[in-house]
């Protein structure tokens, strides 16, 4: 037999250990791993030269944008991004133009994405106004639904618990999982009114709106409401301890509740946003030392399943309006995750262990992308080779997404992502694109 390729002198992430060995793909899949002796023969071979190869990356939390908002990003822009930072597969959040909502919206983005992505994606849906509308959404293949509870996106109405509630039992009838962003809407409006009645127009307005009492009750609000058992909940970028701690207990009392942290929530602080103004607006805000702390004790506990870039490009002229309340909030993210969290291990903040579970592994696990996150005979052949021990300064200016800025920009990081593989095929090699766009795949509920 003849496969595609044989993948030669990796240092693979194998059952958490490093091993010296080489990959078989064969029809975009692991085929065989082992000694080179043991290798088919293949019609490409690719010399990896000892550089370190991980599952690829699954980053759950990204906004691709494209459509109606594709001058901040597109499918083929956002996804070389990603493959760039070593991502095979993205989730798609719904917050678009239109607002992908229906069975119509989501069938529209797919065909978009399909001829233009390089690497696989999968796609939210928020909810529609008639929650029996969700069955038909989930049909068209939607990996999950988005509830975002800090203003009124989706169709679903946010301040009726009723309606959540009937919407949560039928997605728990459907076992689609629900991801929210938990910000309280009536407490956040009420403290920004105020603010703004008295010319607060700063970061640190900003800050006293988003504060934590905000996050906690939407969380805590969010656990009340939702079924105690047939319900997937995953709380998107959590960043304090009050509501870190509300998400452990309900994990303790055996909900099936799952949390994520992002990059930014881990390494920026509510200082760094004072300091640096309007470029570091995020939602939820960047928070204090100890909570900041809290996140990364989280991590070391194991009680955080996750980490997504929430990679949420916008014009620069969108980061910089006068009042902060004007400007559009988030920061891309799928160019500098990677790197950022390898460095992390530099630091003993993590180890290579909790990157490949908090990147791939887990991400597969609860969004039921069965046949990825490890590399394994007879997984998907996602993965990315990383000089490990390359030092570079990040660069904003040179990414492939279309906002050319970061809060990370002439950071010193460690361990590049070298050569991207999505589907058995190289997409990225020296962090150049090469691939046609439309190389990615697109992952369906139904496939998964
Ligand atoms: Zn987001």
């Amino acid at each position: 037999m003849i496969v595609d390729s044989v993948l030669t002198n990796a240092k693979a992430y194998l059952n958490k250990e490093i091993v010296d060995c080489n990959l078989a793909i064969e029809n975009g899949k692991i085929f065989k791993i082992g000694k080179e002796t043991h290798m088919p023969k293949a019609d490409e071979t690719i010399n990896l030269r000892n550089l370190l190869v991980l599952p690829g990356l699954i980053d759950v939390h990204v906004h691709l944008r494209d459509e109606g908002k594709a001058y901040k990003e597109d499918f083929y822009t956002g996804t070389a991004a990603a493959a760039v930072g070593g991502i095979t597969t993205v989730l798609d959040m719904p917050n678009n133009a239109p607002v992908t909502m229906s069975a119509e919206t989501l069938k529209n983005r797919v065909q978009i994405a399909k001829r233009k992505a390089l690497v696989n994606v999968g796609f939210y849906s928020e909810f529609p106004t008639n929650s029996d509308e969700v069955a038909s959404i989930v049909a068209e293949g939607a990996v999950a639904f988005k509830l975002f509870m800090a203003c009124q996106i989706g169709g679903l109405n946010i301040d009726d618990d009723e309606a959540l509630q009937e919407a949560f039992r039928k997605v728990g009838e459907l076992d689609v999982s629900v991801a929210v962003h938990a910000e309280d809407k009536a407490m956040l409006m009420d403290a920004e009114e105020k603010l703004k009645k008295t010319m607060r127009h700063d970061a640190a307005a900003f800050l006293k709106a988003h504060s934590e009492r905000v996050e906690l009750k939407a969380v805590e609000r969010l656990l009340k409401i939702s079924p105690k058992t047939n319900m997937h909940l995953h709380f998107c970028h959590i960043t304090t301890k009050p509501g870190l701690d509300a998400v452990v207990e309900a994990k303790k009392s055996g909900r099936a509740v799952t949390c994520e942290v992002t990059p930014h929530h881990l390494l920026l602080s509510n200082k760094d946003f004072e300091r640096y103004g309007s470029l570091l607006a995020m939602m939820p805000p960047l928070r204090s030392k100890s909570h900041i702390e809290a996140l990364w004790k989280g991590i070391a506990d194991g009680w955080v399943d996750v980490i997504g870039s929430d990679h949420a490009p916008h014009a620069f002229e969108e980061k910089s309006a006068s009042s902060i309340w004007e400007v559009k909030v988030g920061v891309p993210g799928l160019e500098t995750t990677l790197p950022l969290m390898l460095t992390m291990t530099r630091k003993n903040r993590l180890s290579l262990v909790q990157v490949v579970s908090l990147l791939s592994e887990k991400p597969a696990e609860i969004f039921n992308l069965t046949d990825r996150g490890r590399l394994e005979q007879g997984k998907k052949a996602d993965l990315v080779a990383i000089d490990f021990n390359q030092k570079f300064t990040i660069d904003a200016s040179k990414f492939h997404s279309k906002a050319k800025y970061s809060p990370y920009d002439g950071w010193e990081v460690q361990g590049k992502p070298v050569k991207t593989f999505v589907n058995g095929l190289l997409i990225m090699d020296e962090q150049e694109i090469v691939a046609k766009a439309g190389s990615g795949g697109i992952i369906r509920r139904d496939r998964a």
